[in-house]
């Protein structure tokens, strides 16, 4: 099986190679030491007894919650344990939480993805704890990560939301928008989230007419990134321009415009989909 090269990106499971082995929900755990995937907050806890730094190894330390703990599986063929520490905790010396981000410098693809899986499971864990419709406690499934109320029996499973992502290209230019609240002069891709009963291709030709005004054409499916903040799946796509004129500044973006590859603005992450694609499909750099 061949899969679009986004698969190696981080937050994408593969981006751990063999190194990661997922064990069923529920296994039981013999208590051995083995590695710990630390939240604190969006943050990732980790050990800076090592260079580069590491997730920290053994059991969970009295200072993490005694709730949400869990074993997730094998990581180099030890124990691999997810859990959580308080946002007011102040961690003991040679730990630091690390923002979990595309931009981190300290966390290597590998940690951003353990640390990933760690805050998906841990944000499904706590709004899941009571049953949406009656309000009475939830329970899990056994051999899942879904839950069952205790009370009226209903089900529920870890949610994902998928986004589409899109670059629109018009000959040598591609159309990038900016949020007001990222770093000055960064642009990036047009995203958005699904609505109710639509296709991801649908919901990516919505966005571009919704946040730039124009019309696009010619949409190809090139590759998807899990995004777990907490819980979103990026599925990406290239169109071609078809009609229309930008208006810039909705209520979600203050910018938008062309761009050429001899001007780039500043750009998202090597470590996001959004730069993975600019990259390839409007920069035309084949890069790792
Ligand atoms: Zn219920």
């Amino acid at each position: 099986m061949t899969y679009p090269e986004t698969v190696n990106l981080p937050f994408n499971r593969a981006s751990l190679r063999d190194a990661f082995q997922p064990l069923p929900p529920d296994t039981p755990d013999n208590g051995e030491p083995g590695f710990l995937v630390i939240i604190q907050g969006g943050d990732l806890v980790i050990s800076l007894q090592d260079a580069p730094p590491l997730l920290p190894w053994g059991v969970f330390p009295p200072w993490v919650e005694t709730e949400s703990r869990f074993m997730v599986g094998l990581w180099k063929g030890e124990p691999l344990r997810v859990g959580r520490v308080a946002r007011s905790a102040v961690l003991p010396a040679n730990f630091s939480a690390e923002p979990l981000n595309a931009y981190s410098h300290r966390l290597d693809d590998q940690l951003l993805t353990l640390g990933g899986i760690g805050r998906n499971l841990l944000s499904w864990d706590q709004e899941s704890a009571h049953c949406p419709r009656c309000g009475e406690a939830m329970v899990r499934h056994t051999g899942s990560w879904g839950k069952r109320c205790n009370s009226c029996k209903m089900e529920r499973f870890p949610p994902t939301y998928p986004c589409a992502i899109v670059l629109v290209r018009r000959g040598d230019e591609f159309l990038l928008g900016r949020k007001a609240i990222w770093p000055e002069g960064r642009y990036s891709l047009i995203a958005g989230f699904l609505d109710s009963g639509e296709s991801l291709e649908e919901c990516a030709v919505r966005e571009v007419r919704e946040e730039t005004g124009i019309e696009i054409t010619n949409l190809r499916y090139v590759g998807s990134q899990s995004w777990p903040f907490p819980s979103q799946i990026m599925a990406g796509f290239v169109a071609d321009y078809a009609g229309g004129e930008v208006t810039a500044g909705d209520e979600e973006l203050e910018d938008v415009r062309w761009f050429t590859a001899a001007s780039p603005p500043a750009l998202p992450s090597k470590r996001s989909i959004a730069r993975w694609i600019i990259d390839r499909y409007a920069l035309n750099i084949e890069t790792a």
